[in-house]
């Protein structure tokens, strides 16, 4: 089949890795210049590490794995409030691995941009299907004829939109944006945060560099997706007058070129699949940032859909893709509300209280511990 798949992160090349190994003939488009670096290192956790070890790039996202020790709350002066360590909530302590978001979006580029065609700056424009296939135009004037069309384009799906109309995405009641900066406002492989009620902002150093971070809790805001200067002002509103280290990160706000600012969402579809359009990663069923589950999702999804187009035609297929892989989704979109009460309490009296629990949390994992243990012998 000729199959085109939008975007180029890690549902796209992991989606494309799997469908050109299978015999497939398939486009790569991605609206950016290269694959998108930036970002704070992500997580390959549980089925994604099995999925990186049947595309044989285990041993290089290994590799680069970061050390990271924990995170360091600490208050508006810098005094340490509580710590947690990465053992006290994993689900496979040892197993998961944590690499920057760059790494992880150029290995999987490397695996499968021989056998894909990519296409850099350009973007689907209309989708018309028909019974046997999916005409396409794209913005830079082409079109072209496939069989079958992903979307791995992300929260803000071109393809979703065009497919399945508008919808499907809710807000958590938060904003989040990513900043590089020096690594020196932070501590080297720690993740240094501060709260204020319904704020957070925090240094995550990794690998000798660092990312700084904010989240703050609102309700939808409107702004325009492309000013980004508009972006920084509203963040520099929000955290204007926070103690710590803050106003230096602020500062590293305004210099940058390189700033990511988005609303912390779910994407909620009641099915993944339209005709001859399927949707792999955020996209589809986008777990919100703070899951820590978007990358595990859109590798397991990715390569859900593919084994499932492997055994048959694309309808069946299609609903088997569903069936293997909404059980994880429903999973990780539960959790995240439980994740945004620990990261960022709306209240003085929820953050005294997190730095009281998050105290028990090493007493805690060390039953789990023994427990399993006991299970095993
Ligand atoms: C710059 C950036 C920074 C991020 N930082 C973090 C982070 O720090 N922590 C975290 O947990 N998650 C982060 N994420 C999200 C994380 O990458 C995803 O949650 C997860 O890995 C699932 O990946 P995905 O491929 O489904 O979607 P995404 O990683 O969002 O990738 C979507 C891709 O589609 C491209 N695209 C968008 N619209 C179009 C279009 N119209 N046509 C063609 N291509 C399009 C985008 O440029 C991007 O390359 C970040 C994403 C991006 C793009």
């Amino acid at each position: 089949m000729k199959v085109l798949i939008s975007g180029a992160s890690i549902a796209g090349p992991t989606t494309a890795y799997w469908l050109t190994r299978a015999g497939h003939e398939v486009t790569v488009v991605e609206r950016a210049a290269r694959p998108r670096e930036g970002g704070a290192p992500i997580d390959v956790r549980g089925e994604a590490v099995e999925v990186a070890e049947r595309m044989g790039v285990l041993d290089r996202i290994r590799s680069v794995r970061t050390n990271t020790q924990g995170i360091l709350y600490v208050d508006r002066s810098g005094r340490r409030s509580t710590r947690l360590y990465p053992g006290d909530f994993a689900e496979n302590p040892g197993r998961d691995i944590e690499l920057e978001r760059a790494d992880l979006v150029s290995i999987l580029y490397d695996a499968a941009k021989d056998d894909a065609e990519y296409v850099f700056e350009d973007s689907i424009e209309t989708l018309a299907e028909d019974s046997a296939g999916v005409d396409v135009t794209f913005a830079r004037g082409g079109e072209a004829r496939f069989d079958l069309v992903v979307g791995a384009d992300g929260l803000h799906s071109v393809v979703r939109g065009l497919a399945f109309g508008p919808g499907g995405t809710h807000h958590l009641g938060m904003y989040v944006a990513l900043v590089p900066v020096d690594p020196a406002l932070g501590r080297a492989d720690w993740g240094v945060m501060h709260n204020s009620p319904g704020r957070v902002a925090g240094v995550y150093s990794h690998r000798g560099s660092a990312t700084g971070f904010f989240m703050f809790r609102s309700p939808e805001l409107s702004y325009d997706y492309r000013d980004v200067d508009q972006q920084k002002k509203l963040l520099i509103s929000e955290f204007a007058g926070e103690g710590w280290q803050v106003p230096r990160l602020l500062d590293a706000v305004r210099a940058t070129d390189d700033f990511y600012f988005d609303s912390v969402s779910q994407v909620r579809m009641p099915s993944w699949t339209r005709g001859r359009v399927a949707l792999v990663g955020d996209a589809g069923y986008c777990p919100a940032l703070l899951s820590g589950m978007g990358t595990t999702l859109a590798m397991v999804g990715a390569t859900a859909l593919a084994d499932a187009l492997a055994a048959g035609d694309h309808r069946a297929a299609f609903a088997r893709y569903d069936l293997a892989h909404r059980p994880l989704v429903d999973h990780a979109q539960a959790g995240v509300m439980r994740s945004a009460a620990v990261l960022i309490p709306a209240t003085r009296f929820g953050i005294w209280s997190r730095n009281q629990l998050t105290k028990l949390l090493p007493l805690a994992a060390a039953a789990r511990r023994s427990t399993r243990r006991r299970a095993q012998v």
